[in-house]
């Protein structure tokens, strides 16, 4: 087993704790993998203990700001009937952009989720954003 580097004491265990996160006030509970020490509970988190929970994080976050999260964003361009590449060309983005935002990697900026929330409840505007 692994020596802690913070207390020098415990050893470095591989699990998964429930983590208490705060964002403006509000706070979640995410389940955090990770390797922790058995002594002074500290942890040590790798780039994959990170990523399983971004996403959890990043909804979090775009709920309290108000933006769309990762699973509404998918449910209205599919609403639309637009693929990732179309959707990423209506707004301007770089054409993985939407990938990134469904599978919570990356948060849309507040324009784009207002366009998307406006689109999800007029979807027939969208012809008038894509005719040419
Ligand atoms: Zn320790």
């Amino acid at each position: 087993m692994k020596k802690c580097p913070f207390c020098k004491e415990g050893f470095l265990e591989k699990k998964t704790i429930k983590e208490t996160y705060t964002y403006k006030g509000h706070t979640i509970e995410v389940d955090q993998p990770g390797e922790f020490c058995n002594s002074c509970e500290e942890g040590i988190l790798n780039a994959a203990d990170m990523k399983a929970t971004e996403k959890q994080i990043r909804d979090f976050q775009s709920q309290i700001d108000g933006l769309l999260t990762s699973s509404e964003i998918q449910k209205i361009r599919r609403k639309l009937k637009l693929t990732q590449k179309q959707a990423a060309e209506l707004v301007g983005g770089n054409t993985n952009i939407f990938s990134r935002y469904e599978r919570g990697e990356a948060t849309p900026m507040r324009p784009i989720s207002h366009l998307l929330r406006l689109l999800n409840n007029h979807p027939e505007q969208l012809q008038e954003l894509t005719k040419s």
